[in-house]
């Protein structure tokens, strides 16, 4: 068997193709466009690019995004300041905080300060536990891009098993609740599971987000399976992998993402996405 490459550029484009009439609609009910603010403290060269990332998109899709840059000396009153300032100003609609921040600062600070409302990367304890509980809330876009791509690829969930490989915050964690919530049996694997490869033969639906190249081998994966990939790793030699082996998942699975070019592309459109509902949200 061959398995299906999804297309997350094409996903990708499918999904801006829509936001960019969203926005144009707000546009025409309320007078102004969604805005969004991005916090970055200096330090983290990656997190410029990323940064860099989400500017492209929104400008694309016409939300009015300003880059919040603070110097490597930010003090955590300081950063609390600035997002004061942000969650009671009515031109930010969205924010998000580029990750990693130097190591004086305080994470907890920041998903304690952020207003849940403008929270758009579910990093905040309501937003977390909001999504816990089921209720509405925003989630960590690249939780929320791996259920796009299986909503979008009509991958039923109802009563599948999902084996789900990393508990992050960011990823695993958010991903298992999305999933329950639309009533797929979800199983969490981590770096101390026994059996690992055992219980992802068992799954209908394999998501691997462990940062560990190519760890999931066709041996791995139950014939006709659905695999998504999560990992982006940088290959000392240059390059970049997934988490999964996907020459030889190929063969075995009956869908797969690749690496480059499947949930990467999706992950900052889902962010613009959620930036333009919490816009919507705070018009009521
Ligand atoms: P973390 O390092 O925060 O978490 C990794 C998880 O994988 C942990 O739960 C860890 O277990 C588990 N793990 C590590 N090694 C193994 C192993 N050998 N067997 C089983 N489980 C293991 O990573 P993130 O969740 O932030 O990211 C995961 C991957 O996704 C990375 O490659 C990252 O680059 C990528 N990523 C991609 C994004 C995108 O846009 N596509 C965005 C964010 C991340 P334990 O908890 O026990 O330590």
């Amino acid at each position: 068997m061959t398995a299906t490459t999804i297309d997350g550029r094409k996903l990708s484009a499918e999904i801006k193709g829509e936001l960019k009439e969203e926005v144009q609609r707000f546009h025409q009910a309320h007078g102004q466009v969604p805005g969004l603010a991005i916090v970055r403290v200096e330090g983290d060269a990656a997190s410029g690019v990323y940064s860099k990332a989400i500017l492209r998109i929104a400008k694309e899709l016409g939300v009015e995004a300003r880059l919040e840059l603070l110097p490597v000396e930010t003090t955590n009153e300081e950063l609390r300041d600035v997002l004061l300032h942000l969650n009671t100003d009515r031109a930010t609609h969205g924010v998000i905080v580029q990750m990693p921040l130097p190591a004086h600062l305080s994470q907890q600070v920041v998903a304690e300060t952020l207003a849940a409302e403008k929270d758009i990367d579910g990093i905040s304890p309501l937003s977390a536990g909001n999504l816990a509980l089921g209720f509405p809330s925003f989630v960590p876009s690249t939780a929320a891009a791996v259920v796009e791509v299986l909503e979008r690829t009509k991958t039923p969930l109802d009563g599948k098993n999902v084996v789900i490989l990393g508990r992050s915050n960011v990823v695993g964690k958010p991903l298992a609740f999305m999933l329950l919530q639309r009533n797929a049996t979800v199983t969490v694997c981590h770096s101390r599971t026994q059996n690992l490869a055992k219980i992802a033969r068992e799954a209908d639906i394999l998501i691997a987000a462990v940062g560990r190249p190519t760890m999931v081998k066709a041996e791995m994966v139950r014939p006709g399976a659905t695999v998504i990939d999560v990992g982006i790793n940088a290959l000392p030699e240059g390059g970049i992998v997934g988490d999964v082996d996907f020459a030889s998942v190929s063969e075995v699975a009956g869908a797969v993402t690749p690496t480059p070019g499947g949930v990467g592309p999706l992950t900052n459109v889902l962010l613009l996405k959620q930036c333009i509902e919490a816009a919507w949200r705070q018009q009521g």
